[in-house]
């Protein structure tokens, strides 16, 4: 071997030494970039996709899920169960914890049918009470016998208030025995909320705890203080008078324009106090009725336009959008019985009215009553 031939050898050995380095160190390289390309591409595909996914906001579960095993297989083969029952037991009904007592003064139900200015009162009564359109009212069909015979149960020859001449300031009282003091006898906080002087007439004293009785107002005036009365007391008994339809048809005539507006003011004021109610509606037995119709400028003259009035209840086991039969006809002093009944207190014997138990659904209440 000469030199030349060993500096051959020597370049040869050297340049495939720096060779394997190079390829090695070259394949390190390239699968190192390759892993940190490939990763990063995968992160910023990964982020996009959570970008533009609409479930991003979904929360990360903490917990480690639940796993659901009630429709786990049976180890054999078992025959279904015979079924125990076909129907669920229906459960009687839980009596009603509140009574709310509306008189729209004056309102003809045609005024609430046939219109359209009435269309919450309308829509109650058709899909969530219990009504009819032809009640009657008593004779003279004027507002104090009225009023006396809804709260009382009686007709005019028994409780013997025969006219509206009759007020607090002679010191004269209804002295017949009231809602207001069956519900006081339960120790339930009642009101009296109205927009017509004479009406203090019905507020005996001891028997009503709150007693607003306006000498005149709007319908507003009216729901603006039942609704402080509802928000600061709540109430066990409460007996509302919406006025200004009377005080429209007298001065412009029943079923006039100004009297029908009166009527829209009515049902907003109606809509507004049962928007007060929340939770309590359910629990609230409410009749919504009238304590006489009118033609004219007047009423009271024994006319069907006079004593005609609508008569709603809505509440605890009341049947929901029922048109009650036309007969027997719906008295105003059926109201004071059908509330009794259905708070399963004493109804008076000598009662004139009934109970309009075909407004309420067969099932009935609990025997568990308010005590
Ligand atoms: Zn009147």
């Amino acid at each position: 071997m000469n030199r030349r031939s060993t500096s051959s050898n020597t370049i040869f050995y050297i340049f495939l030494a720096a060779t394997i380095m190079l390829v090695s160190l070259l394949g390190a390289t390239a699968y190192s970039l390759g892993a940190q390309l490939f990763g990063s591409w995968n992160a910023s595909k990964t982020s996009e996709a959570l970008a533009e996914s609409p479930h991003r906001d979904l929360p990360i579960p903490t917990e480690t899920p639940t796993i659901f095993i009630d429709h786990a297989p049976a180890e054999t083969a078992t025959e279904f169960p015979e079924p125990t029952s076909t129907l669920t037991p229906a459960t009687p009904c839980q009596r009603p914890e509140h009574v709310l007592v509306i008189v729209l003064d004056g309102m003809r139900p045609d005024a609430i049918w046939r219109t359209s200015k009435a269309p919450y009162i309308l829509d109650l009564a058709r899909h969530q009470g219990a009504y009819t359109w032809y009640a009657q009212t008593v004779n003279p069909s004027k507002t104090l016998p009225a009023h006396t015979s809804l709260l009382t149960g009686y007709d005019v020859p028994i409780h013997g208030v025969t006219g509206n001449d009759v007020s607090k300031d002679e010191g004269a009282y209804l002295k017949t025995k009231s809602l207001f003091h069956f519900a006081k006898e339960h120790n339930w906080f009642t009101a009296l909320v109205a927009g017509k002087k004479k009406l203090s007439f019905l507020g005996q004293p001891g028997v009503v705890d709150v007693q607003q009785v306006y000498k005149e107002a709007d319908n507003f005036t009216v729901a603006e203080y039942t609704i402080q009365v509802i928000g600061m007391k709540g109430f066990g008994f409460m007996l509302i008078n919406f006025s200004f339809t009377d005080a429209m048809g007298h001065a412009e005539g029943w079923m006039s324009d100004p009297y029908l507006e009166a009527v829209a003011q009515a049902d907003q004021a109606v809509r507004y106090v049962l928007s007060v109610l929340n939770d309590h509606l359910e629990t609230t037995l409410i009749v919504i009725t009238a304590d006489h119709g009118g033609l004219g400028y007047t009423h009271s003259l024994n006319r069907p336009e006079d004593e005609t009035i609508p008569w709603i209840i809505t509440g605890p086991c009341v049947k929901e959008g029922f048109e009650l039969p036309s007969e027997p006809r719906v008295r105003i002093f059926d109201t004071a019985p059908t509330i009794l009944w259905a708070l399963g207190w004493e109804i008076p014997p000598d009662s004139s009215g009934r109970v309009i138990r075909e407004a309420f659904e067969e099932i009935g209440f609990s025997e568990v009553g308010t005590p």
